[in-house]
């Protein structure tokens, strides 16, 4: 396996390197940490630069990047602005599930105007009583004449509030095994009977993650994805759009760890004590040691798992590996970061406490790391 950039790689490095420095510098990054104001402008400016269609193929106006390039897109957005990968992230798994399940005409009315940014979707999966066990979701859609009409509730919705459009699934057949009778829909948000109320986390405050309620909201027929064809096939959609999803989560969060190691070095190399810098200290030394082999181990579990899923090898054991590894590993590294900057780790004024922050939502989103040990168990013939 070459681990080595191809020039087109370095060169989407380098323009993403310049786009946040210009786009988000630090002070504004840790601006929409602390602010409710969505970041309207920096969507726009992703979907400018490609970032909404990294993945979706040019016959529907995206880049159609592969694996290895995405999870280096990623990596490098995530280093330079969290806030810049986070707003991504809502519209990541709408956006494949109707690459995956949607007809050609419904591929074709929607992912162009995702990619120009117009389309903003939210994810709805999880409900209040089912996160792991998503497949035991309860929301129902119900057919009369040419409409559904949904009724339920979705926790967790990130990005519902400011979406244009919402993507979930639903139940539409109860009398069959819980994973076969679920289907997806996609609805204008303002739709009559939706209501969304916020949820305070610990995550950027200008990324919200909503609760949404389904009041017997009315969808057309046709917003059913996958159309008559799509009907309880919901589940088959969303496993094949899950290994991205966690491709992409492994990547950011390596972005994520670089950034806060070199945080720390940064800061150690600079601050003083018992007559020296306390870098020069090995405890310090062996921390950040650490902090790189670990960062460096991800990154190659990462890179190996794109590697297979970009020429269509079996990948799934790798990504999930790759999820749990990194994400853990970065919560690690985040604490370790703090413990290196001592009281200035656990003050707002510093950063470190804002990528922990992040570091830990990563090891919940897109499976927990119990459940996808359960996974890669599953892999390895247990
Ligand atoms: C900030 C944020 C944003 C999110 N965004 C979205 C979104 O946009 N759309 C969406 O649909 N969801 C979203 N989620 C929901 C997320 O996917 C779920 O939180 C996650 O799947 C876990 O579900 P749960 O919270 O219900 O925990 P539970 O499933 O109740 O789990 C509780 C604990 O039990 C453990 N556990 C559960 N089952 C097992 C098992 N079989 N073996 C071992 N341990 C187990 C879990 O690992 C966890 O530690 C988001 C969550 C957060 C926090």
């Amino acid at each position: 396996m070459d681990f080595r950039y191809t020039t087109e790689q370095q060169l989407l490095c380098k323009s993403l390197r310049d786009f946040v420095q210009r786009e988000v510098p630090r002070e504004k990054d840790r601006a929409y940490d602390q602010s409710i104001d969505y970041p309207y402008d920096l969507y726009q400016k992703l979907a400018d630069i490609g970032m909404l269609g990294i993945f979706i193929p040019t016959e529907y106006g995206g880049l159609g990047l592969g694996p290895i390039a995405i999870t280096m897109a990623l990596e490098t957005l995530t280093y330079g602005s969290i806030t810049a990968s986070s707003i991504l992230m809502p519209t990541s798994l709408g956006t494949q599930l109707i690459l995956h399940g949607g007809s050609e005409e419904q591929k074709k009315e929607l992912l162009p105007r995702i990619v120009r940014g117009e389309v903003r979707t939210s994810f709805g999966l999880s409900e209040p009583h089912s996160g792991s066990d998503a497949a035991s979701l309860k929301t129902k859609a119900v057919l009369d004449g040419d409409h559904w009409v949904i009724n339920g509730t979705k926790m967790w919705s990130s990005g519902a509030d400011v979406a244009t459009h919402l993507v979930i699934a639903a139940r539409t057949d109860t009398s069959v095994a819980k994973q076969k009778g679920i289907s997806a829909f996609i609805l204008d948000r303002e739709t009559p009977g939706v209501t969304i109320s916020r949820i305070d986390t610990l995550g950027p405050k200008a990324q919200s993650t909503c609760q949404v309620f389904y009041d017997d909201v009315r969808v057309p027929a046709g917003n059913l994805i996958g159309e008559d064809e799509g009907l309880n096939r919901g589940w088959r959609f969303l496993n094949a759009s899950l290994s991205l999803e966690r491709l992409e989560l492994a990547a950011m969060t390596i972005g994520l760890a670089q950034r806060a190691l070199d945080d720390a070095i940064e800061f150690v190399n600079h601050r003083d004590a018992f007559g020296q810098t306390v870098g020069k200290f090995q405890a310090i030394q062996h921390m950040a040691a650490d902090m790189s082999t670990q960062i460096e181990a991800g990154r190659a579990l990462t890179q190996k798992a794109a590697a297979l899923m970009e020429t269509g090898e079996p990948h799934d054991k790798e990504v999930t590996m790759a999820k749990v590894f990194v994400t853990e590993t970065t919560t690690k590294i985040c604490i370790d970061g703090i413990q290196m900057l001592g009281g200035y780790g656990y003050s707002m004024e510093f950063d470190m406490q804002r990528y922990l922050r992040r570091a830990l939502v990563q090891t919940i989103g897109g499976g927990t790391t119990q459940v996808l040990r359960n996974v890669i168990a599953r892999q390895i013939g247990m």
